[in-house]
């Protein structure tokens, strides 16, 4: 399984300088399994690269391409209507939460309402790929083609799902806006159980964190708590905080590497073999 990072930023894109390190597009990553098929993990802005480069490479996956998101809040589904691959007639896109108890509107209706003539141009309709939209109420799903993914909600405003994804042995963690509420969140611990990279939100500061309770995120070191109490291999730092430029991060990097080695900030671009 390789893990590819496209957009890291969370809430607001930030296409300024002094964040051109770790990048300015918000969440999105790349699943590519054994078989080379890629799964996408929520569509903020940073989805508009990866559209881009599965075209390029020529990626043909016309039967099924599964956006898996977290939520919807807008820094998660805001860079599909640039999502060059739903403009072809030819592809067949599955977009999917998957997780027991989600309150929240049908995921159809958010995503064409996003693109009414108030906000978009180009009506849902009108994109050209055919779209599934599916929400299957279920902890645990195995695909036929060997892929493990176990979904488990956690506390944000509306709904937000973590989800843990094996294949070959091998397991990924993705867990971003969560609010870990009263300590941590034994869910979230179990889910990440012995995960060869977690990538966990860590938006703040424990500073910050406590100024910003009910806001729905977590702080550095709260991931790292996740990850020690969970053995992960490897962290990701993810959803980055709009005000927190390359320094800041680079500076976090160090300190967070002081408390858990296998650490780093998530970058745009940054690939990671699993
Ligand atoms: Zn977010
Ligand atoms: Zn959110």
């Amino acid at each position: 399984m390789k893990v590819k990072f496209y957009g890291t930023r969370g809430s607001v894109p930030t296409p300024d300088p002094e964040y051109f390190y770790f990048g300015g597009n918000t969440s999105c990553v790349q699943v590519t399994f054994s078989t080379n098929r890629v799964l996408i993990l929520d569509a903020g802005t940073g989805i508009r690269n990866l559209g881009n480069d599965l075209l390029r490479d020529g990626h043909e996956q016309y039967d099924m391409l599964n956006i898996l998101l977290s939520h919807t809040h807008w820094d998660h589904i805001q860079g599909f209507p640039y999502f060059e691959p739903a403009y072809d007639t030819r592809r067949n896109i599955t977009i999917s939460i998957c997780g027991k108890q989600r309150m929240g509107n049908d995921l159809e209706s958010l995503f064409a309402t996003q693109m009414q003539n108030d906000f978009f141009p180009v009506a849902l309709e009108k994109m050209g790929a055919n779209f599934t939209f599916w929400q299957p109420d279920v902890t645990t799903y195995v695909h036929p083609r060997g892929i493990k993914v176990t979904a488990v909600k956690y506390s944000h405003r509306g709904d937000a799902y973590g989800y843990r994804i094996e294949e070959d042995g091998k397991t990924l963690v993705y867990c971003t806006d969560v609010e870990h509420k009263n300590g941590i969140d034994p869910n979230v611990v179990e889910l990440s159980r012995n995960a060869d990279l977690l990538i966990h939100d860590a938006q703040y500061t424990p500073e910050e964190l406590k100024k910003k309770k009910g806001w729905g995120h977590s702080s550095f070191n709260q991931a790292i708590e996740v990850a020690d109490l969970a053995g992960v291999k490897n962290l990701a730092l993810f959803h980055h905080d709009p005000e927190h430029n390359d320094t800041f991060l680079l500076k976090m990097e160090r300190e967070c590497r002081k408390l858990f080695p296998n650490v780093f900030v998530a970058r745009e671009r940054c690939e990671v073999d699993l």
